[in-house]
C-alpha cells in the first residue's frame, strides 16, 4: 500500500471539491499500488486560501475503521474490530429527498426568528425535513453518508416547544387517536413493507455527516437535534451534533468522532450522568472529551427544574 496524492494527468485527475463545489480542484488520495482510490471525499482542495478542505486518509480511517478493515489492510480478530464489522443497514436516498421540500412547525420557527440565509444554510447542512402535518424530519447520516433513519416529531411553530400529546396540539383536529409524538422513518417503511424484515437500526450521532462536510470544525455534543440546529445558527464555527436523547451518549456513537475535538454540553438536569459517560467513553475509545459547565454557572433553581438547555439559554438572551 502507497497512499500518496494523485500525480496531474490532465482534467480528468482533478475532481469537484465536496466542499466549495469547485470543479476540477479537488486532488484525491489513490493507493499507487493497485491504483484504488481513497473514499471519494478524502482529499485537498487546490484552493488552499478560499476553501482550505483537506481531509487525509489518515483521518478517514481513524474515522471509519471498518473500510479500513475491509479493503485496504489484513484482517485482526480484535473483538472491537469484529463489531464494527457487521454491515450497517441504510435507507435509500429517495425517501430523504422526498421530505426536503415539506413545510414544518420546526421550520417555520426558524425562519420566525433567525435571518433567512442562516436557515438554508442548516436546512442544507441537517438536511432538515418535513413529514405530514408539519412535523419535522430530523435525519441521522453517518460520516460515510449512510442514511440510518429518520426521528420524525412535532414542534409547537411559535414555542418550538415539543408537543407530546394530542391535547398540546394546533393542529389537533387533523390527527386521529393514532397521534404519535414520536415516530421513526424505519419504522413507518417497515409498516408499509418498504424494507426488508431483517433491517436493523444502528443508530448514529445526529450531525455525524458534518465531520466530512467541515472535518475542520470542532465538535460540539448536546442531547437534542432541536438544540444542535439552533446552535448551529448562533454559533456556525462549529459542527454541532445531538445524540438524540439523555441516555444516547454511548461509546458506539462516540467511536467515528474519538479522534475529534469534542466538548459536549448537557441539559441542566443531567450533568452528573454525561461526566461518568463521557470518562468511561474517554476511557474505552481514547476520545477526549471535555465537558462545558457553562449552564452549571448561569442557572437558576427554576432554569433546573425545567432543566433547560443550551439553546435555552441563546433564545432567551436573543428573545
Ligand atoms: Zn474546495
Amino acid at each position: 500500500m502507497n497512499i500518496q496524492l494523485e500525480k496531474y494527468k490532465g482534467q480528468s485527475t482533478r475532481f469537484t471539491c465536496p466542499k466549495c463545489g469547485r470543479k476540477h480542484s479537488f486532488t484525491r488520495y489513490i493507493d499507487t499500488e493497485t491504483n484504488i482510490y481513497i473514499d471519494e471525499k478524502v482529499g485537498i482542495c487546490n484552493r488552499a486560501i478560499k476553501c482550505g478542505y483537506h481531509y487525509t486518509p489518515k483521518q478517514f480511517f481513524e474515522n471509519n475503521p471498518s473500510y479500513n478493515q475491509n479493503s485496504f489492510t489484513p484482517s485482526n480478530t480484535n473483538k472491537e474490530r469484529e463489531k464494527e464489522l457487521i454491515p450497517i443497514k441504510q435507507i435509500d436516498k429517495n425517501y430523504l429527498l422526498q421530505t426536503l421540500s415539506k413545510p414544518s412547525n420546526f421550520l417555520t420557527f426558524l425562519l420566525n426568528n433567525f435571518p433567512k440565509n442562516d436557515v438554508e444554510r442548516v436546512m442544507l447542512d441537517y438536511f432538515i425535513g418535513g413529514a405530514k402535518d408539519n412535523r419535522v424530519v430530523f435525519w441521522q447520516i453517518d460520516s460515510m453518508l449512510r442514511i440510518r433513519t429518520g426521528k420524525i416529531m412535532q414542534y409547537n411553530p411559535t414555542t418550538c416547544r415539543r408537543v407530546k400529546s394530542e391535547s398540546d396540539s394546533i393542529t389537533q383536529h387533523l390527527n386521529n387517536s393514532t397521534f404519535k409524538p414520536l415516530t421513526w422513518v424505519h419504522s413507518e417503511l417497515k409498516k408499509q413493507n418498504l424494507l426488508p424484515n431483517d433491517w436493523q437500526l444502528t443508530q448514529c450521532l445526529f450531525g455525524e455527516h458534518l465531520l466530512i462536510k467541515y472535518p475542520e470544525k470542532p465538535i460540539m455534543l448536546v442531547e437534542s437535534e432541536k438544540t444542535a440546529i439552533i446552535m448551529s445558527l448562533y454559533q456556525p464555527p462549529f459542527n454541532w451534533m445531538a445524540t438524540g436523547g439523555l441516555n444516547n451518549l454511548t461509546e458506539n456513537k462516540i467511536y467515528p468522532i474519538r479522534k475529534q475535538q469534542i466538548t459536549a454540553f448537557p441539559d441542566l438536569k443531567c450533568f452528573e450522568l454525561w461526566k461518568s459517560k463521557a470518562e468511561g467513553i474517554n476511557l474505552k475509545t481514547g476520545s477526549k472529551i471535555e465537558l462545558s459547565n457553562i449552564l452549571e454557572g448561569r442557572a437558576t433553581k427554576e432554569d433546573r427544574e425545567l432543566g433547560l438547555d443550551i439553546a435555552d439559554f441563546f433564545l432567551r438572551v436573543s428573545g
